[in-house]
C-alpha cells in the first residue's frame, strides 16, 4: 500500500479498497519503522492523523469525494500547525507550539489530508542539505551516506523512501526543486503569490514559496490544487483564479518551444548530468516539443545577489526571535542585552547566525547602496532576462544542479562550496517564476533532475510537461532499495 501514488490512494478510497483509517496504520507503522535510517520527521501527530483518517471515511461514507479526502500527508515543519510543535528545524523553537494553522495547512486540512507528521529542514529553511538542522542531518535513502538536499530534506526523503505518498515544502533558493532532484521526486515552486505565506515561518519574504513534493507530476497537480488560492491574510498573495491541474495534464507537446540557455551548459556542470538533460530533450523532442537556445546572460550574478538579499531579509525577519515573546530563552539573564545575546546565540546554529550577520552587514548605512540595493539591481536584471526569453520559448529546461547529491559533511567547512550549487535554481525565486524538478536518470545511483521554468502562473504547462514525460519514462518509477 504504501507504493502507492496520491492518485491511485483517491481512486482506492473511492472503490473502497481499503479505508483512510487502514492505510494511515500502515503508513504510520513504516514511519516508525524505517525512518531511524532517514531522520525525516521532526514530529510524528498519529493522534491527530488517526483522528483526521476516520473523518475523511465518513465524509466518503456521506457522498463526499476529492481527490485529498483521506489522502496522508506531511507538513514542512515551518508550516504552523495549531497546538502542535512548529519548530523550523530550530533550537529557537524547539518549545513552540503553533498557535494557529498555516492557510497551507488548514486549506489542505479542509480539503480532507490526513498529517502524518512534521518533516525534517534546515534550520530556518538556510542550506541544500539539510545538515543545519538542530535535530540532525537527514539521510538519502538512495544513499545513506549522502545528502538529500535541503531545506526541504526531511519532506523529500520521507516521500523518496515511500513512508507516504506527498508533503509539503517551501523554495526561496531551490528548496523544493533541488531536494526533489537528489531523491528522484517531481517538485514544484509555484509563481511568487500562487500559495499563500500566512503561517509559513519567514526566511526571506520576497523569495519564499510554498509548493507540493511528490513521485510524480499528477500528484504534485493534486496537491498543488489543494495549497493554491488568494488569501487576504497575506498581501502578496495574488488574487487570479486556480485553475483545474489535473484536467491540464494531457495536453499535447506538440509545437511546444522548449528554450534551452547556453549559460547552462558551462564549466561547473557535472557531464554526465548535460548527457542526461540532452536526453530528456530528445525524449521531449520524440513527443513534438522544439528545441530552441536561448541565452540568460545575467545569471552568472544571481548568486552573489541571492546571497545578499536572502540573508539581508532573514535578518530582518529574525529579529523577532528575541528570548522574550516566544521561542527559546536563556537561563539566568543578567541584563536586556545579555537575554539577547545568549538566547539568540544559544538558538540559533552556525549556519542562520552567519546570514543574519551578512544580512545586517549588507542593510547597514554605508553598506546599503553597495550591496542590497546592487543587489535587487541584478535582480531586476535577471527577471529582464526571463521576460525576453519568455517571449520566444514556452518553458526553459536546463538541469535543477550542477552535481548529484554529495556526501554528508563534504560541505560543511565551505558553505560558499554549497552556495554555488544553487545556481540553477534561485534565479526563479529572484524573478518570482514557476519551477518544476523532475527524475531525469542516475549517476553513480545518484537521481538526476531536470528543471523547467515557465512563465508567471503557468504551472499548469509545468505540470503537463512534466506529465507527458512520466507517461513516456519510468525514472520517476524507481524506487530506492531497502525502502
Ligand atoms: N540553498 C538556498 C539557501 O540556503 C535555498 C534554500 C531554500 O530554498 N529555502 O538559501
Amino acid at each position: 500500500m504504501h507504493q502507492l501514488t496520491l492518485a491511485e490512494i483517491a481512486r482506492g478510497l473511492a472503490d473502497k479498497k481499503f479505508s483512510s483509517e487502514e492505510l494511515t496504520k500502515v503508513l504510520l507503522a513504516r514511519i516508525t519503522q524505517l525512518d531511524p535510517q532517514l531522520n525525516s520527521f521532526i514530529s510524528l501527530t498519529e493522534e491527530l492523523a488517526l483522528e483526521q483518517a476516520k473523518a475523511a471515511d465518513v465524509r466518503r461514507a456521506n457522498g463526499e469525494s476529492g481527490a485529498l479526502l483521506g489522502a496522508p500527508i506531511a507538513h514542512k515543519d515551518l508550516f504552523c500547525t495549531q497546538g502542535i510543535r512548529t519548530s523550523c528545524g530550530s533550537r529557537m523553537l524547539d518549545n513552540f507550539k503553533a498557535p494557529y494553522d498555516a492557510t497551507v495547512v488548514s486549506k489542505l486540512a479542509a480539503a480532507g489530508t490526513v498529517t502524518l507528521g512534521k518533516t525534517n529542514m534546515d534550520e530556518f529553511a538556510m542550506g541544500s542539505a539539510n545538515e543545519s538542522s538542530w535535530y540532525g542531518a537527514v539521510k538519502n535513502p538512495w544513499n545513506l551516506e549522502h545528502v538529500p538536499g535541503g531545506s526541504s530534506g526531511g519532506s523529500a526523503a520521507a516521500v523518496a523512501a515511500r513512508l507516504l505518498p506527498a508533503a509539503t515544502a517551501t523554495d526561496t533558493g531551490g528548496s523544493i526543486r533541488q531536494p526533489a532532484a537528489f531523491t528522484n521526486l517531481t517538485g514544484l515552486k509555484p509563481t511568487y503569490g500562487r500559495v499563500s505565506r500566512w503561517g509559513m515561518i519567514a526566511y526571506a519574504s520576497s523569495l519564499d514559496q510554498g509548493g507540493p513534493l511528490a513521485r510524480t507530476a499528477e500528484d504534485c497537480a493534486i496537491l498543488l490544487q489543494g495549497m493554491a488560492g488568494f488569501d487576504p491574510n497575506d498581501s502578496t498573495s495574488i488574487d487570479e483564479p486556480v485553475p483545474d491541474y489535473t484536467a491540464g495534464l494531457n495536453g499535447s507537446l506538440q509545437g511546444l518551444r522548449i528554450g534551452v540557455p547556453k549559460e547552462y551548459f558551462g564549466a561547473g556542470l557535472d557531464p554526465r548530468i548535460a548527457e542526461l538533460i540532452q536526453n530528456s530533450i530528445k525524449e521531449l523532442q520524440k513527443l513534438g516539443a522544439v528545441i530552441k537556445e536561448i541565452s540568460l546572460p545575467n545569471m552568472q550574478h544571481a548568486i552573489p545577489a541571492y546571497y545578499v538579499i536572502a540573508p539581508a531579509e532573514a535578518s530582518s525577519n529574525l529579529s523577532r526571535f528575541d528570548g522574550v515573546r516566544f521561542g527559546h530563552r536563556c537561563e539566568d539573564p543578567k541584563n536586556l542585552e545579555d537575554l539577547y545575546k545568549r538566547s539568540r546565540g544559544e538558538g540559533f546554529g552556525a549556519e542562520v547566525q552567519r546570514r543574519i550577520m551578512v544580512g545586517a552587514y549588507a542593510l547597514s548605512a554605508g553598506y546599503y547602496d553597495a550591496y542590497y540595493l546592487k543587489a535587487q539591481k541584478i535582480r531586476r536584471l535577471v527577471k529582464n532576462d526571463f521576460m525576453s526569453a519568455f517571449n520566444e520559448v514556452d518553458i526553459i529546461l536546463g538541469p535543477t544542479t550542477p552535481n548529484p547529491a554529495w556526501k554528508l559533511g563534504a560541505k560543511n567547512s565551505d558553505p560558499v562550496a554549497a552556495y554555488l550549487e544553487d545556481v540553477y535554481t534561485i534565479t526563479a525565486n529572484l524573478a518570482g517564476l514557476p519551477g518544476l524538478s523532475m527524475p531525469a536518470g542516475f549517476v553513480d545511483g545518484l537521481p538526476v533532475g531536470v528543471q523547467l521554468l515557465a512563465p508567471y502562473f503557468q504551472e499548469g504547462r509545468l505540470l503537463n510537461v512534466a506529465h507527458q514525460y512520466q507517461l513516456n519514462t519510468d525514472w520517476h518509477t524507481r524506487t530506492p532499495t531497502g525502502f
